[in-house]
Protein backbone atom coordinates (compact mmCIF):
# COMPACT_ATOMS: atom_id res chain seq x y z
CA UNK A 1 0.00 0.00 0.00
CA UNK A 2 1.22 3.62 -0.92
CA UNK A 3 2.00 5.64 1.86
CA UNK A 4 -0.74 8.22 0.93
CA UNK A 5 -3.26 9.31 -0.72
CA UNK A 6 -3.67 10.31 -4.12
CA UNK A 7 -5.42 13.37 -5.57
CA UNK A 8 -7.11 12.40 -9.15
CA UNK A 9 -8.44 15.18 -11.20
CA UNK A 10 -11.22 13.62 -13.36
CA UNK A 11 -11.16 15.00 -16.89
CA UNK A 12 -14.80 15.66 -18.36
CA UNK A 13 -15.04 17.57 -20.77
CA UNK A 14 -16.50 16.93 -24.32
CA UNK A 15 -12.92 17.53 -25.98
CA UNK A 16 -9.61 16.04 -25.56
CA UNK A 17 -8.08 19.89 -25.86
CA UNK A 18 -10.23 21.03 -23.16
CA UNK A 19 -9.84 18.24 -20.87
CA UNK A 20 -6.06 18.97 -21.60
CA UNK A 21 -5.97 22.67 -20.59
CA UNK A 22 -7.82 21.45 -17.47
CA UNK A 23 -5.16 19.35 -16.72
CA UNK A 24 -2.20 21.79 -17.44
CA UNK A 25 -4.40 24.40 -15.19
CA UNK A 26 -4.45 22.19 -11.63
CA UNK A 27 -0.67 20.57 -12.77
CA UNK A 28 0.91 20.30 -9.12
CA UNK A 29 -2.37 19.59 -7.90
CA UNK A 30 -2.68 16.19 -8.55
CA UNK A 31 -1.44 12.29 -8.65
CA UNK A 32 -3.02 11.10 -11.33
CA UNK A 33 -5.69 11.87 -14.13
CA UNK A 34 -8.98 9.91 -14.75
CA UNK A 35 -9.98 10.51 -18.59
CA UNK A 36 -13.60 10.15 -18.76
CA UNK A 37 -13.71 9.00 -22.50
CA UNK A 38 -17.94 8.59 -21.92
CA UNK A 39 -18.12 12.27 -21.59
CA UNK A 40 -16.29 13.07 -24.46
CA UNK A 41 -18.46 14.02 -27.81
CA UNK A 42 -18.78 11.40 -30.41
CA UNK A 43 -15.76 12.63 -32.65
CA UNK A 44 -13.61 12.66 -29.90
CA UNK A 45 -13.80 9.41 -28.04
CA UNK A 46 -11.60 7.73 -30.53
CA UNK A 47 -8.74 10.13 -30.15
CA UNK A 48 -8.81 9.70 -26.36
CA UNK A 49 -5.63 7.19 -26.47
CA UNK A 50 -3.65 10.57 -27.70
CA UNK A 51 -3.85 11.68 -24.27
CA UNK A 52 -1.59 9.97 -21.80
CA UNK A 53 1.83 10.53 -23.68
CA UNK A 54 0.26 14.53 -23.65
CA UNK A 55 -0.05 14.72 -20.12
CA UNK A 56 2.83 12.98 -18.57
CA UNK A 57 0.90 11.83 -15.49
CA UNK A 58 -1.11 8.31 -14.57
CA UNK A 59 -4.57 8.26 -16.39
CA UNK A 60 -6.99 6.03 -15.31
CA UNK A 61 -9.34 5.02 -18.53
CA UNK A 62 -12.94 5.01 -17.77
CA UNK A 63 -15.98 4.73 -20.13
CA UNK A 64 -19.01 4.86 -17.87
CA UNK A 65 -21.94 3.36 -18.72
CA UNK A 66 -25.43 6.10 -18.06
CA UNK A 67 -26.92 3.75 -15.32
CA UNK A 68 -23.79 3.85 -13.42
CA UNK A 69 -24.07 7.86 -14.23
CA UNK A 70 -22.12 8.29 -17.01
CA UNK A 71 -23.24 9.02 -20.43
CA UNK A 72 -22.18 6.24 -22.56
CA UNK A 73 -25.67 5.23 -24.45
CA UNK A 74 -24.01 2.05 -27.05
CA UNK A 75 -24.13 -1.40 -26.37
CA UNK A 76 -21.91 -3.72 -24.58
CA UNK A 77 -19.71 -4.89 -27.81
CA UNK A 78 -19.47 -1.12 -28.62
CA UNK A 79 -18.11 -0.21 -25.02
CA UNK A 80 -15.91 -3.08 -25.41
CA UNK A 81 -14.64 -2.72 -28.80
CA UNK A 82 -13.35 0.71 -27.92
CA UNK A 83 -12.13 0.18 -24.66
CA UNK A 84 -9.74 -2.24 -26.38
CA UNK A 85 -8.47 -0.06 -28.72
CA UNK A 86 -7.90 2.37 -26.31
CA UNK A 87 -6.44 0.42 -23.83
CA UNK A 88 -3.06 -0.15 -25.35
CA UNK A 89 -2.78 3.54 -25.52
CA UNK A 90 -0.40 4.16 -22.34
CA UNK A 91 -3.50 3.97 -19.40
CA UNK A 92 -2.07 3.45 -16.15
CA UNK A 93 -5.15 1.77 -14.64
CA UNK A 94 -8.75 1.02 -16.14
CA UNK A 95 -11.63 0.94 -14.18
CA UNK A 96 -14.39 -1.72 -15.15
CA UNK A 97 -17.74 -2.27 -13.80
CA UNK A 98 -17.90 -5.55 -11.28
CA UNK A 99 -20.08 -6.92 -14.18
CA UNK A 100 -17.98 -6.04 -17.15
CA UNK A 101 -15.96 -9.35 -17.60
CA UNK A 102 -13.18 -8.67 -19.89
CA UNK A 103 -10.44 -10.97 -19.27
CA UNK A 104 -8.94 -9.99 -23.13
CA UNK A 105 -9.61 -6.13 -22.09
CA UNK A 106 -7.75 -6.92 -18.57
CA UNK A 107 -5.07 -8.43 -19.91
CA UNK A 108 -4.23 -5.85 -22.50
CA UNK A 109 -3.76 -3.26 -19.33
CA UNK A 110 -2.11 -5.71 -16.75
CA UNK A 111 0.32 -6.68 -19.68
CA UNK A 112 1.77 -3.31 -19.83
CA UNK A 113 1.80 -2.75 -16.24
CA UNK A 114 -1.82 -1.34 -15.81
CA UNK A 115 -4.07 -2.11 -13.27
CA UNK A 116 -7.48 -2.51 -13.20
CA UNK A 117 -9.70 -0.45 -11.09
CA UNK A 118 -13.21 -2.86 -10.16
CA UNK A 119 -15.94 -0.79 -9.62
CA UNK A 120 -19.44 -0.56 -7.98
CA UNK A 121 -21.89 1.97 -8.24
CA UNK A 122 -24.89 3.11 -6.05
CA UNK A 123 -27.25 5.64 -6.81
CA UNK A 124 -29.94 4.39 -3.99
CA UNK A 125 -28.17 4.71 -0.89
CA UNK A 126 -25.46 2.50 1.12
CA UNK A 127 -25.98 -1.53 1.17
CA UNK A 128 -25.82 -3.15 4.52
CA UNK A 129 -23.35 -5.39 3.41
CA UNK A 130 -21.42 -3.08 1.24
CA UNK A 131 -17.81 -4.75 3.03
CA UNK A 132 -18.33 -8.04 1.98
CA UNK A 133 -19.48 -6.51 -1.91
CA UNK A 134 -16.26 -4.47 -1.81
CA UNK A 135 -14.35 -7.16 -0.90
CA UNK A 136 -15.59 -9.74 -3.87
CA UNK A 137 -15.22 -7.13 -6.05
CA UNK A 138 -12.12 -7.99 -7.29
CA UNK A 139 -11.95 -10.77 -10.24
CA UNK A 140 -8.00 -11.17 -10.10
CA UNK A 141 -5.41 -10.88 -7.52
CA UNK A 142 -4.23 -7.03 -8.13
CA UNK A 143 -7.25 -5.24 -8.58
CA UNK A 144 -8.33 -2.57 -6.64
CA UNK A 145 -11.86 -2.51 -5.70
CA UNK A 146 -13.98 0.87 -5.78
CA UNK A 147 -17.38 1.17 -4.34
CA UNK A 148 -18.98 4.80 -5.11
CA UNK A 149 -22.63 5.51 -3.20
CA UNK A 150 -25.01 7.96 -2.95
CA UNK A 151 -25.77 8.20 0.78
CA UNK A 152 -29.42 9.97 1.60
CA UNK A 153 -29.36 10.50 5.32
CA UNK A 154 -27.31 9.79 8.22
CA UNK A 155 -27.69 6.12 8.67
CA UNK A 156 -26.23 5.44 4.98
CA UNK A 157 -23.10 7.77 6.06
CA UNK A 158 -22.75 5.57 9.15
CA UNK A 159 -23.04 2.17 6.78
CA UNK A 160 -20.20 3.85 4.95
CA UNK A 161 -18.17 4.54 7.41
CA UNK A 162 -18.28 1.22 8.92
CA UNK A 163 -17.18 -0.05 5.65
CA UNK A 164 -14.34 2.09 6.01
CA UNK A 165 -13.25 0.12 9.47
CA UNK A 166 -14.12 -3.56 8.19
CA UNK A 167 -11.59 -3.05 4.99
CA UNK A 168 -9.20 -1.38 7.35
CA UNK A 169 -5.73 -2.41 5.65
CA UNK A 170 -7.63 -3.65 2.56
CA UNK A 171 -6.25 -1.62 -0.90
CA UNK A 172 -9.33 0.08 -1.79
CA UNK A 173 -11.05 3.18 -3.39
CA UNK A 174 -14.56 3.91 -0.85
CA UNK A 175 -16.47 6.77 -1.33
CA UNK A 176 -19.81 8.99 -0.74
CA UNK A 177 -20.65 10.97 -3.71
CA UNK A 178 -23.51 14.09 -2.75
CA UNK A 179 -23.53 16.62 -0.46
CA UNK A 180 -24.08 13.54 2.90
CA UNK A 181 -21.38 11.70 1.37
CA UNK A 182 -18.86 14.36 0.76
CA UNK A 183 -17.13 14.32 4.25
CA UNK A 184 -15.66 10.67 3.19
CA UNK A 185 -14.12 12.21 0.27
CA UNK A 186 -12.03 14.30 2.11
CA UNK A 187 -11.45 12.11 4.53
CA UNK A 188 -10.02 9.44 2.26
CA UNK A 189 -6.59 9.74 3.67
CA UNK A 190 -7.79 9.44 6.96
CA UNK A 191 -10.03 6.20 6.20
CA UNK A 192 -7.59 4.87 4.52
CA UNK A 193 -8.83 5.03 0.43
CA UNK A 194 -6.55 4.71 -2.49
CA UNK A 195 -7.21 7.84 -3.93
CA UNK A 196 -10.04 11.33 -3.85
CA UNK A 197 -11.44 12.39 -6.92
CA UNK A 198 -11.72 15.94 -8.18
CA UNK A 199 -12.35 18.16 -10.84
CA UNK A 200 -12.70 21.14 -12.40
CA UNK A 201 -15.31 23.41 -10.97
CA UNK A 202 -16.80 23.72 -15.08
CA UNK A 203 -16.66 20.14 -15.59
CA UNK A 204 -17.56 18.25 -12.96
CA UNK A 205 -17.86 14.49 -12.79
CA UNK A 206 -19.27 13.35 -10.46
CA UNK A 207 -21.96 15.00 -7.46
CA UNK A 208 -19.57 16.27 -4.45
CA UNK A 209 -16.47 15.81 -6.13
CA UNK A 210 -14.42 19.68 -5.75
CA UNK A 211 -11.69 20.95 -7.57
CA UNK A 212 -8.34 20.50 -5.95
CA UNK A 213 -7.75 23.90 -5.05
CA UNK A 214 -10.38 23.75 -3.24
CA UNK A 215 -9.26 20.45 -1.33
CA UNK A 216 -5.85 21.92 -0.50
CA UNK A 217 -7.13 25.78 0.31
CA UNK A 218 -10.09 24.80 2.40
CA UNK A 219 -9.58 21.43 3.44
CA UNK A 220 -5.53 20.79 4.27
CA UNK A 221 -6.18 17.54 2.24
CA UNK A 222 -2.55 16.26 1.99
CA UNK A 223 -2.11 17.43 6.15
CA UNK A 224 -4.68 14.52 6.56
CA UNK A 225 -3.39 11.62 8.24
CA UNK A 226 -5.31 8.56 9.56
CA UNK A 227 -3.96 10.45 13.06
CA UNK A 228 -6.01 13.47 12.34
CA UNK A 229 -8.55 14.64 14.31
CA UNK A 230 -12.09 15.23 12.61
CA UNK A 231 -14.61 18.38 14.02
CA UNK A 232 -17.22 19.79 11.59
CA UNK A 233 -20.76 21.78 11.41
CA UNK A 234 -23.80 19.95 11.32
CA UNK A 235 -26.78 21.35 9.97
CA UNK A 236 -29.21 21.80 6.47
CA UNK A 237 -28.25 23.24 4.32
CA UNK A 238 -24.41 23.36 4.61
CA UNK A 239 -22.74 23.09 1.78
CA UNK A 240 -22.70 26.86 1.43
CA UNK A 241 -21.01 27.16 5.26
CA UNK A 242 -17.85 29.56 5.42
CA UNK A 243 -16.94 27.37 8.44
CA UNK A 244 -14.86 24.89 7.08
CA UNK A 245 -12.31 27.57 5.61
CA UNK A 246 -12.39 29.68 8.90
CA UNK A 247 -11.65 26.59 10.95
CA UNK A 248 -9.28 24.65 8.71
CA UNK A 249 -7.08 28.15 8.42
CA UNK A 250 -6.65 28.61 11.76
CA UNK A 251 -6.05 24.74 12.50
CA UNK A 252 -2.85 24.97 9.79
CA UNK A 253 -1.53 27.87 11.02
CA UNK A 254 -1.56 26.89 14.45
CA UNK A 255 -0.21 23.55 13.63
CA UNK A 256 -3.24 21.67 14.61
CA UNK A 257 -3.47 18.11 13.24
CA UNK A 258 -7.22 18.59 12.81
CA UNK A 259 -9.66 19.00 9.59
CA UNK A 260 -13.41 20.34 10.07
CA UNK A 261 -15.87 19.48 7.41
CA UNK A 262 -19.50 20.48 6.72
CA UNK A 263 -21.72 17.35 7.11
CA UNK A 264 -25.69 17.70 5.99
CA UNK A 265 -27.91 16.44 8.81
CA UNK A 266 -31.53 16.15 8.34
CA UNK A 267 -32.46 13.57 10.79
CA UNK A 268 -30.26 14.30 14.02
CA UNK A 269 -30.40 11.15 15.62
CA UNK A 270 -29.05 8.88 13.30
CA UNK A 271 -25.77 11.40 13.02
CA UNK A 272 -24.36 10.90 16.11
CA UNK A 273 -23.53 7.17 15.49
CA UNK A 274 -21.87 8.86 12.48
CA UNK A 275 -19.88 11.53 15.04
CA UNK A 276 -18.35 8.34 17.54
CA UNK A 277 -17.20 6.17 14.31
CA UNK A 278 -15.35 9.62 13.68
CA UNK A 279 -14.41 10.11 17.28
CA UNK A 280 -15.02 14.04 16.63
CA UNK A 281 -14.48 16.28 19.20
CA UNK A 282 -16.48 19.00 18.45
CA UNK A 283 -19.51 20.53 16.23
CA UNK A 284 -20.64 23.74 14.96
CA UNK A 285 -24.14 23.38 15.18
CA UNK A 286 -26.75 25.42 12.90
CA UNK A 287 -29.78 25.15 10.90
CA UNK A 288 -31.96 23.80 11.97
CA UNK A 289 -30.82 22.25 14.89
CA UNK A 290 -30.06 24.78 17.52
CA UNK A 291 -32.76 24.03 19.87
CA UNK A 292 -32.76 20.09 19.41
CA UNK A 293 -29.07 19.67 20.12
CA UNK A 294 -29.88 20.45 23.63
CA UNK A 295 -32.03 16.51 24.26
CA UNK A 296 -27.94 15.51 23.51
CA UNK A 297 -26.74 17.43 25.93
CA UNK A 298 -24.71 16.04 29.41
CA UNK A 299 -23.85 19.46 30.48
CA UNK A 300 -25.10 22.82 29.59
CA UNK A 301 -24.00 26.09 30.35
CA UNK A 302 -25.19 29.75 31.41
CA UNK A 303 -25.68 30.71 27.86
CA UNK A 304 -27.45 27.37 26.51
CA UNK A 305 -29.85 27.45 29.60
CA UNK A 306 -30.64 31.57 28.85
CA UNK A 307 -31.30 31.20 25.23
CA UNK A 308 -32.21 28.07 24.95
CA UNK A 309 -30.32 27.04 21.68
CA UNK A 310 -26.77 25.64 21.35
CA UNK A 311 -24.56 26.29 18.70
CA UNK A 312 -21.20 24.48 19.99
CA UNK A 313 -20.79 21.05 21.53
CA UNK A 314 -17.54 19.71 22.74
CA UNK A 315 -16.70 16.66 24.17
CA UNK A 316 -13.27 15.64 25.94
CA UNK A 317 -13.23 11.97 24.51
CA UNK A 318 -14.34 10.95 20.80
CA UNK A 319 -16.98 8.93 22.59
CA UNK A 320 -17.96 10.51 25.23
CA UNK A 321 -21.09 12.92 26.25
CA UNK A 322 -21.56 16.34 24.72
CA UNK A 323 -20.84 19.24 26.18
CA UNK A 324 -22.85 22.71 24.96
CA UNK A 325 -22.41 26.41 25.08
CA UNK A 326 -23.57 29.26 23.02
CA UNK A 327 -21.05 30.95 20.97
CA UNK A 328 -23.76 33.47 19.28
CA UNK A 329 -24.17 35.71 21.60
CA UNK A 330 -20.99 37.25 21.74
CA UNK A 331 -20.52 36.50 18.26
CA UNK A 332 -23.54 38.66 17.41
CA UNK A 333 -22.65 41.35 19.94
CA UNK A 334 -19.21 42.06 19.20
CA UNK A 335 -19.89 43.79 15.68
CA UNK A 336 -23.15 45.21 16.92
CA UNK A 337 -21.46 47.34 19.61
CA UNK A 338 -18.47 48.55 17.03
CA UNK A 339 -21.44 49.62 14.67
CA UNK A 340 -23.12 51.66 17.60
CA UNK A 341 -19.27 53.01 18.37
CA UNK A 342 -18.67 50.89 21.02
CA UNK A 343 -21.33 50.32 23.49
CA UNK A 344 -25.36 49.31 23.35
CA UNK A 345 -27.07 52.58 24.34
CA UNK A 346 -29.52 51.21 27.30
CA UNK A 347 -33.43 51.31 25.65
CA UNK A 348 -32.00 50.97 22.29
CA UNK A 349 -35.37 49.63 20.42
CA UNK A 350 -34.90 46.72 18.59
CA UNK A 351 -36.90 44.51 15.86
CA UNK A 352 -36.38 40.94 15.47
CA UNK A 353 -37.44 38.84 12.58
CA UNK A 354 -37.62 34.94 13.09
CA UNK A 355 -37.86 33.07 16.63
CA UNK A 356 -35.44 30.04 15.78
CA UNK A 357 -32.40 29.29 17.50
CA UNK A 358 -30.10 32.09 16.16
CA UNK A 359 -33.36 34.64 17.64
CA UNK A 360 -32.74 33.40 20.64
CA UNK A 361 -29.27 34.31 21.26
CA UNK A 362 -29.92 37.65 19.65
CA UNK A 363 -32.68 38.38 22.07
CA UNK A 364 -31.26 37.30 25.35
CA UNK A 365 -28.05 39.40 23.83
CA UNK A 366 -30.31 42.69 22.99
CA UNK A 367 -32.27 42.34 26.36
CA UNK A 368 -29.50 41.74 28.58
CA UNK A 369 -27.92 44.77 27.05
CA UNK A 370 -31.03 46.85 28.07
CA UNK A 371 -32.61 47.19 24.86
CA UNK A 372 -36.70 47.21 24.09
CA UNK A 373 -37.93 44.43 21.52
CA UNK A 374 -40.14 43.65 19.50
CA UNK A 375 -40.43 39.79 18.22
CA UNK A 376 -41.52 38.97 14.63
CA UNK A 377 -42.33 35.57 13.61
CA UNK A 378 -44.06 33.73 10.73
CA UNK A 379 -45.36 31.42 12.99
CA UNK A 380 -47.15 33.36 15.73
CA UNK A 381 -46.87 30.54 17.95
CA UNK A 382 -43.06 30.29 17.95
CA UNK A 383 -42.82 33.68 18.48
CA UNK A 384 -44.74 34.36 21.35
CA UNK A 385 -42.99 31.31 23.14
CA UNK A 386 -39.62 33.17 22.92
CA UNK A 387 -41.18 36.84 23.25
CA UNK A 388 -42.68 35.28 26.73
CA UNK A 389 -39.12 33.63 27.90
CA UNK A 390 -37.63 36.41 27.58
CA UNK A 391 -40.24 39.20 28.04
CA UNK A 392 -40.07 41.09 25.32
CA UNK A 393 -43.10 42.32 22.92
CA UNK A 394 -43.92 39.58 19.95
CA UNK A 395 -46.85 40.50 17.16
CA UNK A 396 -47.05 38.64 13.60
CA UNK A 397 -44.91 38.93 10.41
CA UNK A 398 -47.70 40.55 8.49
CA UNK A 399 -48.99 44.27 8.25
CA UNK A 400 -49.95 44.69 12.15
CA UNK A 401 -46.46 43.31 12.76
CA UNK A 402 -45.21 46.28 10.13
CA UNK A 403 -47.12 48.82 12.01
CA UNK A 404 -45.80 47.82 15.53
CA UNK A 405 -41.83 47.51 14.33
CA UNK A 406 -42.01 51.41 13.79
CA UNK A 407 -42.04 52.12 17.43
CA UNK A 408 -38.86 49.48 17.52
CA UNK A 409 -36.92 50.92 14.94
CA UNK A 410 -32.99 52.07 15.87
CA UNK A 411 -32.62 48.30 15.09
CA UNK A 412 -33.90 45.76 12.84
CA UNK A 413 -32.42 42.40 13.30
CA UNK A 414 -33.03 39.78 10.56
CA UNK A 415 -32.90 36.36 11.84
CA UNK A 416 -34.61 33.97 9.65
CA UNK A 417 -32.87 31.78 6.88
CA UNK A 418 -35.41 32.96 4.10
CA UNK A 419 -33.01 34.76 1.53
CA UNK A 420 -30.31 32.20 2.10
CA UNK A 421 -29.07 30.53 -0.92
CA UNK A 422 -30.11 28.46 -2.91
CA UNK A 423 -33.77 30.09 -2.25
CA UNK A 424 -32.07 33.88 -2.63
CA UNK A 425 -35.14 35.45 -3.91
CA UNK A 426 -36.87 35.01 -0.59
CA UNK A 427 -37.56 37.95 1.29
CA UNK A 428 -38.54 37.47 5.22
CA UNK A 429 -40.83 40.86 5.44
CA UNK A 430 -41.56 42.16 1.95
CA UNK A 431 -43.97 44.83 3.50
CA UNK A 432 -41.38 45.87 6.03
CA UNK A 433 -40.32 49.09 5.05
CA UNK A 434 -37.21 50.79 5.99
CA UNK A 435 -36.78 54.64 6.94
CA UNK A 436 -33.01 54.87 6.43
CA UNK A 437 -32.36 55.55 10.61
CA UNK A 438 -32.48 52.10 11.14
CA UNK A 439 -29.39 50.12 11.63
CA UNK A 440 -29.87 46.87 9.48
CA UNK A 441 -28.26 43.60 11.31
CA UNK A 442 -28.79 40.49 9.15
CA UNK A 443 -27.39 36.92 10.54
CA UNK A 444 -27.29 34.91 7.43
CA UNK A 445 -24.32 35.65 5.25
CA UNK A 446 -24.25 33.78 2.05
CA UNK A 447 -25.50 35.14 -0.36
CA UNK A 448 -23.59 38.28 1.75
CA UNK A 449 -26.38 40.64 0.00
CA UNK A 450 -29.50 39.24 -0.10
CA UNK A 451 -32.90 41.19 -1.40
CA UNK A 452 -34.03 42.19 2.46
CA UNK A 453 -30.60 43.60 2.87
CA UNK A 454 -30.73 45.34 -0.98
CA UNK A 455 -33.88 46.88 0.34
CA UNK A 456 -32.32 48.52 3.87
CA UNK A 457 -29.09 49.77 1.52
CA UNK A 458 -31.55 51.30 -1.12
CA UNK A 459 -33.34 53.13 1.68
CA UNK A 460 -29.93 54.55 2.88
CA UNK A 461 -29.75 52.49 6.13
CA UNK A 462 -26.64 51.20 7.93
CA UNK A 463 -26.12 47.30 7.69
CA UNK A 464 -24.15 45.15 9.78
CA UNK A 465 -23.94 41.86 7.44
CA UNK A 466 -24.42 38.06 8.89
CA UNK A 467 -20.40 37.20 7.83
CA UNK A 468 -18.78 39.22 10.58
CA UNK A 469 -21.29 37.62 13.62
CA UNK A 470 -19.84 34.34 11.87
CA UNK A 471 -16.39 35.56 12.21
CA UNK A 472 -16.88 36.18 15.49
CA UNK A 473 -18.96 33.23 16.99
CA UNK A 474 -16.48 30.89 15.16
CA UNK A 475 -13.07 32.61 17.34
CA UNK A 476 -14.84 31.39 20.51
CA UNK A 477 -15.47 27.94 18.79
CA UNK A 478 -12.06 27.90 17.75
CA UNK A 479 -10.79 28.05 21.51
CA UNK A 480 -12.93 25.59 22.25
CA UNK A 481 -11.79 23.58 19.92
CA UNK A 482 -8.39 23.47 19.95
CA UNK A 483 -7.25 25.45 23.46
CA UNK A 484 -5.24 28.45 21.39
CA UNK A 485 -6.33 31.87 20.52
CA UNK A 486 -7.21 31.94 16.34
CA UNK A 487 -4.73 33.98 14.81
CA UNK A 488 -5.06 37.29 14.58
CA UNK A 489 -3.15 37.79 10.92
CA UNK A 490 -5.86 35.29 9.68
CA UNK A 491 -9.28 36.89 11.67
CA UNK A 492 -8.28 40.37 9.86
CA UNK A 493 -8.20 39.04 6.56
CA UNK A 494 -11.20 36.69 7.38
CA UNK A 495 -12.81 40.37 8.18
CA UNK A 496 -11.51 42.05 5.59
CA UNK A 497 -13.93 43.36 2.62
CA UNK A 498 -16.94 42.35 5.07
CA UNK A 499 -18.47 45.91 5.39
P1 LIG B 1 -34.00 28.01 12.77
O1 LIG B 1 -33.91 27.68 14.22
O2 LIG B 1 -34.36 26.94 11.80
O3 LIG B 1 -35.11 29.19 12.63
C1 LIG B 1 -35.44 29.69 11.38
C2 LIG B 1 -36.30 30.92 11.52
O4 LIG B 1 -36.50 31.44 10.21
C3 LIG B 1 -37.68 30.67 12.10
O5 LIG B 1 -38.09 31.78 12.86
C4 LIG B 1 -38.55 30.54 10.83
O6 LIG B 1 -39.88 30.91 11.04
C5 LIG B 1 -37.90 31.58 9.97
N1 LIG B 1 -38.13 31.40 8.55
C6 LIG B 1 -37.62 30.44 7.74
N2 LIG B 1 -38.03 30.62 6.48
C7 LIG B 1 -38.82 31.71 6.49
C8 LIG B 1 -39.53 32.41 5.49
N3 LIG B 1 -39.51 31.99 4.21
N4 LIG B 1 -40.21 33.51 5.83
C9 LIG B 1 -40.22 33.93 7.11
N5 LIG B 1 -39.58 33.32 8.11
C10 LIG B 1 -38.89 32.22 7.80
O7 LIG B 1 -32.67 28.67 12.24
P2 LIG B 1 -31.59 29.51 13.06
O8 LIG B 1 -30.60 28.58 13.66
O9 LIG B 1 -32.30 30.45 13.92
O10 LIG B 1 -30.81 30.28 11.88
C11 LIG B 1 -31.46 31.25 11.09
C12 LIG B 1 -30.48 31.95 10.14
O11 LIG B 1 -29.47 32.65 10.87
C13 LIG B 1 -29.75 31.01 9.19
O12 LIG B 1 -29.70 31.58 7.92
C14 LIG B 1 -28.35 30.93 9.78
O13 LIG B 1 -27.38 30.66 8.80
C15 LIG B 1 -28.21 32.34 10.32
N6 LIG B 1 -27.20 32.39 11.39
C16 LIG B 1 -26.06 33.08 11.16
C17 LIG B 1 -25.12 33.15 12.16
C18 LIG B 1 -23.84 33.88 11.91
O14 LIG B 1 -22.89 33.63 12.62
N7 LIG B 1 -23.82 34.80 10.98
C19 LIG B 1 -25.31 32.54 13.39
C20 LIG B 1 -26.52 31.87 13.59
C21 LIG B 1 -27.45 31.79 12.58
P3 LIG B 1 -40.98 29.82 11.54
O15 LIG B 1 -40.84 29.77 13.04
O16 LIG B 1 -42.25 30.40 11.10
O17 LIG B 1 -40.64 28.53 10.87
Amino acid sequence: MRDRTSICLCLAAESIEEDLRIAEEHRGRFDLLELRVDRLSAGEAGLAGRLPARVGSPVILTLRRTREGGKFGGSEQERHALLSKLAVSGFAYIDLEEDFDASDLEARVTGRGGRVIRSMHDFTGVPADLARRVTSLAHHPGEIPKAALLPKNAADLVRLLAAFTDLEGVEKILLGMGDTGFPTRVLAPRLGSFLCYTSAARAQAAPGQVDPLTLERTYNFRSITPRTQVYGVIGSPIMHSLSPLIHNRGFAAIGFDAVYLPFLVDDLDGFWPAADCLEIKGLSVTVPHKQAVISRLSGRDRLVESTGACNTLTRAQGKGPWQGTNTDVEGFLAPLRAALGGAIPRGVSATVIGAGGAARAVVHALKAAGARVLVLNRTAERGRELAEAFSVSHAGLDEPGFLQARDFGDLIVQTTSAGMSPNIAADPAPGLAFSGREIVYELLYAPPTTVFLQRALAAGCRVVRGRKMLVGQAMEQFRLFTGSIYPADLRAELEADMD
